[in-house]
C-alpha cells in the first residue's frame, strides 16, 4: 500500500472513530485552539501526573478531517507518557512537515502519524495537522509554570 492510500485510510478512520474524544471535566488544563483559516477548533483536555507526566489526555471540538485525525493520533501517542516523549514527538512531526527539504527517512516513534508527511505539500493544510500539538505544547508550558 502506497502513502497516499494509507493515508486516506488512517486519516479517515481516525475521523470516523476518533480516539480519546470527549469532555473531561476534572481535568487539570483545558487548552483551546483555533485555526481560522480552516475553521478548526478543539480543546485539550490534560491530566498530569507525578513529575508532571502526562496522565490521560482527551479533546473536544470540530475540525476538519486532517485536524480531528492528527488530534485523535496524538491523544494515543502521548497519554500516560512522560512529558520528554511528547516533547520530542512534537519536534519530530513538525520537522517532517516544515523542514526544508523532505525528510529521507522517517522517524519511527512517529508511527501511524507518518502518513501525514504527504500533508507537507499544502502549507494551508499543516497548520491543521499540527493544532492539536500546538494547544498540547501550551498545556505542557502552563503546567510547566504552575
Ligand atoms: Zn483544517
Amino acid at each position: 500500500m502506497d502513502l497516499d492510500e494509507l493515508y486516506k485510510e488512517v486519516v479517515l478512520d481516525h475521523c470516523r472513530r476518533p480516539r480519546n474524544f470527549g469532555e473531561m471535566p476534572d481535568a487539570d488544563v483545558h487548552v483551546h485552539g483555533d485555526n481560522p483559516s480552516c475553521g478548526d477548533e478543539i480543546t485539550l483536555h490534560v491530566k498530569f501526573g507525578a513529575n508532571r507526566d502526562l496522565g490521560e489526555v482527551m479533546f473536544t471540538g470540530n475540525g476538519c478531517s486532517l485536524c480531528m485525525a492528527s488530534a485523535s493520533m496524538m491523544t494515543q501517542k502521548i497519554k500516560n507518557k512522560p512529558r520528554a516523549n511528547a516533547e520530542s514527538l512534537w519536534t519530530s512531526l513538525h520537522d517532517m512537515l516544515t523542514a526544508r527539504e523532505e525528510p529521507k527517512e522517517l522517524d519511527d516513534k512517529l508511527g501511524d502519524l507518518q502518513v501525514l508527511i504527504g500533508v507537507r505539500k499544502f502549507p494551508m493544510r499543516v497548520k491543521c495537522a499540527t493544532l492539536p500539538w500546538q494547544a498540547l505544547k501550551q498545556a505542557l508550558e502552563e503546567k510547566n509554570s504552575a
